[in-house]
């Protein structure tokens, strides 16, 4: 007997739910065509929307970086972890946002958990959340210490009755957060109607637009810019692990903001920052992005195409608008065995089950990229019809 013996029962206990992650290893660069597991299949699973992963010129700026530089920082930012990069960096992601600061953090979970840590301080603050907002956003409000509301997913209704009750209105800070794109579902936060909502009720503004920035809005500034509110959100959360193809998040906003998560955001003061290579890979894909526009209209030509053709054929993709496209199947198992046979047929999209998504919406989630050929997509396509004609899933 081991003190760790209770492990055995857990894991067992997680296989009988469907719950048991076994990790699927990628062989190859992360790409459309991928080798997964010893297999080439066309790969639906990565957020890797513009295809920078693979791309020379940022490739080749942490290449240069790394050489420059060295291979790391080995401190924290509020020690001797700041290079010039990293403020670079920060400058041109305000720029991007059309705010006025940003402030570079380890990754999208911790800058989500980040600021409703160091903004959320008192039980007498109240913060108001979608029921489908990212799991950072939930462990950003269980370390904060306010008083939190859920309304249902994008019910505008419910968010104005919770806004509307005397326990809200008496609070001393209250703070919306909302995903931009929702990161299951793809659909669009309702932005404009949240904003109006929030100024009413003098409510900060919190958009973590980790799905949205690079995918959204002109040259892909997100969902503030797609739907013109420019000043209006107080709060935007980006992640550079998915547009940008590396790792990273940050928070933009006004100069205040930045300067208080400088003294305050736990993982921005005790955890180390980023490698010089991992920054000028970030300034290299702005510039691509700026650049090369051709590469978000490829994105939104594919997405268009694949959401056409496999709604074509007979398959739900539930409020999708964007490349995050879920194929709902209703039930974990069936989700599990979908995606093992796509992936024999050559195609690899991950199968979404409870508690990740409610029990009866498990899907399997399609990310469609830039980097696709139409070829690809109708290849995917032909596969999901095969084997959703062999389960009985389609007529
Ligand atoms: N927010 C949302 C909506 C996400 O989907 C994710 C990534 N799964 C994150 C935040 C976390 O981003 P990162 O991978 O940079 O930590």
């Amino acid at each position: 007997m081991s003190r760790m013996d209770f492990l055995k029962d857990e894991i067992n206990k997680l296989k009988e739910e469907n719950r048991f992650i076994k990790l699927r290893v990628l062989e190859s660069e992360q790409a459309p065509i991928a080798v997964i597991d010893g297999k080439k299949v066309i790969n639906l699973t990565s957020n890797n929307y513009l295809n920078l992963t693979t791309h020379p010129k940022v490739k080749k700026a942490a290449a240069d970086a790394c050489l420059k530089y060295g291979i790391g920082t080995a401190a924290v930012r509020t020690i001797i972890g700041t290079t010039t990069l990293h403020g670079e960096l920060e400058k041109r992601l305000a720029e991007f946002k059309q705010t006025e600061a940003a402030l570079v953090i380890q990754s999208g979970f911790t800058s989500n958990t980040a600021v409703c840590q160091s903004l959320m301080t008192s039980h007498e603050d109240v913060l108001i959340s979608d029921e489908l907002n990212h799991a950072s956003i939930i462990d950003g409000g269980r370390l904060s210490k306010a008083v939190k509301k859920v309304y249902r997913h994008s019910d505008m209704t419910h968010l104005k009755e919770i806004l509307e009750s005397p326990e809200v209105k008496k609070a001393r800070r209250r703070m919306l957060v909302t995903d931009g794109v929702f990161s299951m579902d793809g659909d669009i936060a309702k932005l404009p109607e949240i904003v109006e909502l929030c100024e009413r009720h003098d409510t900060i503004i919190m958009v973590d637009d980790a799905h949205s920035s690079g995918v959204l809005g002109n040259q892909g500034r997100g969902t503030v810019d797609h739907f013109d509110l420019k000043g209006r959100v107080d709060i935007q959360i980006g992640t550079l692990s998915k547009a940008f193809g590396t790792i990273g998040g940050y928070v933009a906003g006004c100069q205040d903001l930045r300067d208080y998560m400088v003294s305050t955001a736990r993982p921005f003061l005790f955890s180390s920052s980023h490698p010089p290579s991992v920054i000028a890979t970030c300034l290299a894909g702005l510039d691509v992005i700026y650049n090369e526009p051709e590469l978000l209209e490829k994105l939104w030509t594919n997405t268009k195409f694949f959401k056409e053709e496999i709604v074509k054929a007979g398959f739900d993709i539930n409020k999708s608008e964007t490349p995050i496209t879920p194929v709902m199947i209703g039930d974990t198992k069936k989700a599990v065995e979908f995606s093992d046979r796509l992936f024999e047929e050559g195609v690899f999209a991950l199968s979404i089950g409870f508690p990740t998504v409610a029990k009866g919406k498990e899907r399997l989630r399609n990310i469609i990229t830039a980097g696709h050929e139409i070829t690809d997509l109708e290849r995917a396509v032909a596969a999901y019809k095969k084997v959703g004609k062999e389960m009985g899933l389609l007529s």
